[in-house]
């Protein structure tokens, strides 16, 4: 029979066990070459080693023959296996697995048409820019012209891990950064907000690559390892001679040609809900961009991918969203539960950024993509969306250009730019390189923008947003 996601949080899914179900979901495994272990979720993690934590998110699966772990979503048919107190925190296992051709979209459908047949109440919703029949991808010299529109605009990155900053590895090994500065200059890419990741030692990988239960980490732990993160961000930024935005000037100051980034935090979890750690990571790290949860529930709030703890924003969070106010920090809200915008926005005396994610309009559990009602909610603190550019969302430039017009038709033309989450994504991203804004800007174009609507998506909300943040 066939299952779905919504049937593994209720209590049939127990009753299942023994049986052959059929389900849809997405690949999660560190497996390059295809392989006959690995686990399956309902949509595409965003960071590279996290599963959700919650065990009716997931399943471990286990096939007779290797499976390619493309960024194809796929259909699985198996032995449906129910576990108790297992020791690595899986309750659902799915035996003897293969995958099924329905899976794929038949022949003469692209994964964007099926995904614009997905929203077939488009039109009520005023989707006029989300047409499937698209224009075909722009040519040379359509990518030459948007190159030339780049030129003197300050176009940003909501949300970047790009140089090879993170991993507790490479932090340890201090493994040698990857070019930045000359992508950005190629591509005409201003300012990056470049995020070090503040809960990474809270999750660990084992010896047979599957991904262990979060643990709590001791106290101080998540503040010392912040140090260690924040400095090889540092390290990168000197070694690719990037300029270090702080205030509102040197943001006006942008430009291509001296690439800059904002420097910024995926997960606020090293202040352990404390005021005075904003003012010290300000001082000590120029932080100017703060994201106050990841795949963590920390002090700050709940998170999108675990059942909620805190009924949203907690008093901490609230105390740290007004401290960054007075301060002049960027309060970034991805991640974070609807309750937990809700509250951040009655709270703000500045705009919110929320730097990635997508609409969606299926409210399934566990989703970092938006409903709607939460993307709406952003816009009206004159707020900022970034466009989270997964193939496993947009399977290419024109369905994310597609994906970045719908969030425009949802919300306005002035409240959408981009956060590419580079080097930080599980499947492989319809913008990989800095090197290919241009043609994210030839795509936006060819969909109907015209420049200077193409120029604040690329960076001018965003600098909006930013320049009523920072000092
Ligand atoms: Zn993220
Ligand atoms: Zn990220």
């Amino acid at each position: 029979m066939r299952i779905t996601w919504d049937t593994l949080t209720g209590s049939e899914a127990d009753r299942l066990a023994g049986a052959w179900v059929e389900i849809d979901g997405w690949i999660a495994t560190n497996d390059d070459a295809p392989t006959c272990h690995f686990a399956l979720t309902a949509e595409p993690a965003c960071c590279t080693g996290h599963l959700p934590r919650d065990p009716r998110a997931r399943i471990e699966v286990f096939t007779d023959e290797a499976v390619p772990t493309g960024s194809q979503s796929v259909r699985l048919a198996g032995r449906w296996t129910v576990l108790e107190n297992d020791a690595l925190d899986w309750r659902y296992q799915l035996h003897e697995a293969r995958l099924l051709p329905a899976a794929h979209p038949a022949p003469g459908f692209t994964r964007r048409t099926v995904l614009a047949s997905g929203l077939a109440g488009g039109a009520m919703l005023g989707l006029s820019a989300w047409t499937p029949s698209a224009s075909a991808a722009p040519n040379e010299a359509a990518i030459a012209a948007a190159r030339q529109m780049l030129d003197d605009a300050i176009t940003i990155d909501l949300h970047s891990h790009t140089g090879s900053i993170g991993g507790l590895k490479r932090i340890q090994e201090r493994a040698p950064f990857t070019p930045v500065a000359e992508p950005m200059k190629a591509g005409r890419m201003a300012v990056l907000n470049l995020a070090m990741v503040a809960d990474t030692p809270a999750t660990a990988v084992t010896d047979d690559k599957r991904i262990r239960p979060f643990r709590d980490p001791a106290p101080g732990e998540l503040y010392a390892y912040a140090q260690q993160a924040f400095a090889r961000l540092h390290e990168m930024v000197k070694a690719q001679k990037l300029a270090v935005i702080t205030d509102a000037a040197s943001l006006k100051a942008a430009h291509s040609a001296r690439p800059s980034v904002i420097v910024s935090a995926e997960g606020a979890d090293f202040t352990e809900g404390r005021t005075n750690r904003v003012d010290e990571f300000y001082e000590k790290w120029q932080l100017r961009h703060l994201q106050l949860t990841h795949y963590r529930v920390n002090e700050l709030g709940d998170i999108q991918t675990e059942p909620p703890v805190h009924g949203g924003l907690t008093d901490a969070g609230a105390a740290i969203i007004r401290r960054c106010n007075e301060r002049g920090i960027i309060v970034d809200i991805a991640h974070g539960t609807y309750d937990l915008v809700k509250r951040a926005a009655g709270i703000t005396t500045k705009p919110l950024v929320l730097s990635h994610t997508s609409i969606t309009m299926q409210n399934r559990p566990f989703t970092r993509q938006i409903l709607p009602n939460h993307a709406k909610l952003v816009a009206s603190t004159n707020g900022v969306i970034g466009i989270w550019p997964p193939t496993t969302i947009f399977p290419d430039m024109e369905a994310y250009a597609a994906g970045i017009a719908r969030m425009v038709d949802l919300t306005s033309i002035d409240s959408v730019g981009i956060g590419t989450d580079m080097q930080g994504l599980l499947s492989p991203s319809a913008l990989p390189s800095y090197r290919q804004l241009p043609e994210l800007a030839a795509a936006l174009l060819a969909r109907g923008f015209k420049r200077d609507e193409m120029l604040k998506l690329l960076g001018g909300n965003f600098m909006r947003v930013a320049l009523a943040s920072l000092a």
